[in-house]
């Protein structure tokens, strides 16, 4: 931390914060400037208690309290300048090689399943997506079919040889969930509910992280940190929209946080359109976007028969327009410097 004292402070006055930074554990290395002195105080804040309080506890003595450090330390690109890859099965996410993972928004049957598999894999995505604890906005909603879900998924692994992804809601779930799938997707409604973040990184599963509804940057950044600090070493970020004044769509999807999680972190980011916009007309296009703008992979929604779906049907585009959307993307995918 660094601690900023206000102009024209005695050393005696400066003597009294030095000796708070020692009683709370660090040791404080001063610079004495013309105008103001700074303190650095060097300790480790996870054993210490915080020194942000110090303004608070010498309000005539104290300007101001700054991190030094970014908050998130094993997600950062200082950490790990290079990028890092997720393997999942024999792909690699974060690679040379575009991903695609698609699928229905929640598993539905074993039927439409097999089929929206067979048709996507044909179409060259490499991962198949698809709910089986469904968070949804009301209790009277389909909830998803559990883990009758969680096997049809596996079977569709077993028929097709594709990955699979699925969502993990609950703690409780973890191990089960993770006895199925091959990436755990933590949800937009749960990507600060720390606990379970935990429980997910420790069954040792790659992890795709969702940007909550109203998340800051940072705090996703953040909540990655859970991750990584919890033995897991495969993480992906997600951006799927967020709440603005807007409604013309369903959320907002930011591409901003292409560049940005690129420049901040090592770790993949993968773009959902289906839930970023919330409508299937607008998926295409933001396909597209996410791919030129450095993206390193997509989640689609994907269904034999959207008007049918039986969540989020107006998102869920038809295995006919993926498959075009597929064949659209391809001089993209290389004019990015991608395959
Ligand atoms: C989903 O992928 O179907 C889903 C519920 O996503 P999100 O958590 O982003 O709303
Ligand atoms: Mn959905």
């Amino acid at each position: 931390m660094i601690i900023i004292l206000k102009a024209g402070i005695s050393r005696k006055q400066e003597s009294a914060v030095l000796k708070e930074i020692r009683k709370r554990g660090y040791r404080p290395h001063v610079m004495r400037g013309v105008a103001r002195t700074v303190i650095g105080a060097i300790g480790d804040e996870l054993t210490h208690q915080s020194l942000e309080t110090l303004a608070m506890m010498f309000p005539q003595l104290v300007e101001s309290v700054m991190p030094v450090q970014k908050r998130y330390k094993l997600v950062s690109r200082e950490a790990h300048p290079e990028n890092s890859t997720v393997k999942v099965r024999e792909h690699l996410i974060g690679g040379k090689k575009f991903q695609v993972m698609a699928g229905p928004c929640s598993v539905e049957g074993e039927k439409p399943l097999l089929k929206t598999a067979e048709a996507v894999k044909k179409a060259g995505a490499t991962i198949l997506r698809g709910g089986a604890f469904k968070p949804r906005t009301s209790p009277y909603e389909f909830q998803g079919l559990g883990e009758r879900g969680l096997k049809m998924l596996a079977k569709a692994r077993k028929e097709t040889g594709l990955g699979i992804i699925t969502e993990l809601l609950s703690e409780q779930h973890a191990e089960l969930v993770a006895e199925y799938t091959d990436i755990i997707q933590i949800g937009a409604r749960n990507s600060q509910n720390f606990q379970l973040l935990i429980a997910a990184a420790k069954t040792g599963k790659p992890i795709l992280l969702k940007r909550g509804l109203s998340m800051k940057i940072e705090e996703w950044l953040l909540a990655g940190e859970y991750i990584l600090s919890n033995e897991n070493a495969g993480l992906m970020f997600c951006e799927r929209g967020i709440r603005t004044f807007e409604t013309y769509t369903r959320n907002t999807l930011d591409l901003s946080t292409i560049p940005i999680i690129k420049k901040e972190s090592h770790c993949p980011i993968v773009i959902d359109p289906s839930q970023g916009a919330g409508r299937a007309d607008l998926v295409k296009s933001m396909c597209k976007g996410a791919v030129a703008m450095g993206a390193d992979a997509l989640l689609i929604e994907v269904h034999p028969n959207p008007a049918e779906a039986w969540s989020d049907g107006n998102q869920q585009v038809s295995l006919e327009i993926f498959a075009e959307l597929m064949q659209e993307l391809r001089p993209l995918i290389l004019a990015a410097g991608r395959e």
